[in-house]
């Protein structure tokens, strides 16, 4: 399993940056996980959007859809110059119908996960965990059979993150605040948050993301670095992850 950061920003793209996205792979089959502002122009710089096999989406904020729409361009305009005819399923929940419609058009089909049931995504098997925000929006449990990474989206702190991280090799986490703050009201966790997290489920390894517009990322890591004895990463665009 491959995962590729294609966008780490919360709310909006800093300068020649982009939101949440992240590319993850396995035996061939290429999904992308939230396609956030910008996320399309990064994506191209290591994939092919017509290499994209699925695509799921955690909520409907703009800062994990806005790219979606272009995306749906890209596609059939591909289409087109390509003399293909490829449909790009796009994943989603329900709780949210107009969002969940805008995820059909010519060359893409809008598809429910039911986060009850879980979800097979080519080799990816998928199990959800409601998270605290304001807008309805689900983390991720992403399995290969081989390696585990999960994603917490969006989310202020749950006690049951920890039981649904156990043992991932990857945790990528919600860390939009400074230890000490208070990231309950717009619905996000803290770089401590996420630590603690990280440590009480053993996970391998910490990526700290959805990054803020103020203060020094440093300082996230170092908070985090306080409490989780595994390695901790600032999330970048470009960085990747293979296990
Ligand atoms: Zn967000
Ligand atoms: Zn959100």
């Amino acid at each position: 399993m491959k995962v590729t950061v294609n966008g780490f920003w919360g709310g909006f793209p800093a300068a020649n940056g982009a939101t949440s996205s992240y590319l993850i792979s396995s035996k061939g089959f290429n999904l992308l996980v939230d396609c956030g502002s910008g996320a399309l122009s990064k994506l191209q710089t290591h994939t092919d959007v017509m290499d994209l096999d699925a695509v799921i989406l955690s909520h409907y904020h703009f800062d994990h859809i806005a790219d979606i729409g272009v995306l749906q361009y890209a596609v059939k305009v591909q289409n087109i110059v390509r003399e293909t005819n490829k449909i790009l399923p796009i994943y989603g929940h329900k709780e949210d119908m107009a969002g969940f419609r805008s995820l059909g058009h010519e060359d893409t089909e809008a598809r429910a996960y039911d986060p009850e049931q879980g979800l097979q995504v080519g080799p990816f098997i998928i199990q959800f965990l409601k998270t605290i925000h304001p807008a309805p929006c689900y983390a991720m449990r992403i399995s290969d059979g081989d390696a585990t990474v999960v994603y917490t989206a969006d989310t202020s702190y749950r006690e049951e993150y920890i039981s649904f991280s156990e043992d991932a090799d990857l945790l990528i986490t919600d860390s939009n605040f400074y230890d000490g703050m208070d990231g309950s009201g717009p619905g996000h966790m803290t770089s401590t948050e996420s630590a603690h997290i990280a440590t009480s489920a053993h996970v391998k390894q910490l990526w700290l993301s959805h990054l803020p517009h103020f203060g020094n990322h440093d300082q996230l890591k170092m908070e985090a670095e306080r409490i989780f004895a595994g390695k901790v990463t600032l999330a970048h665009e470009g960085l990747s992850w293979e296990a």
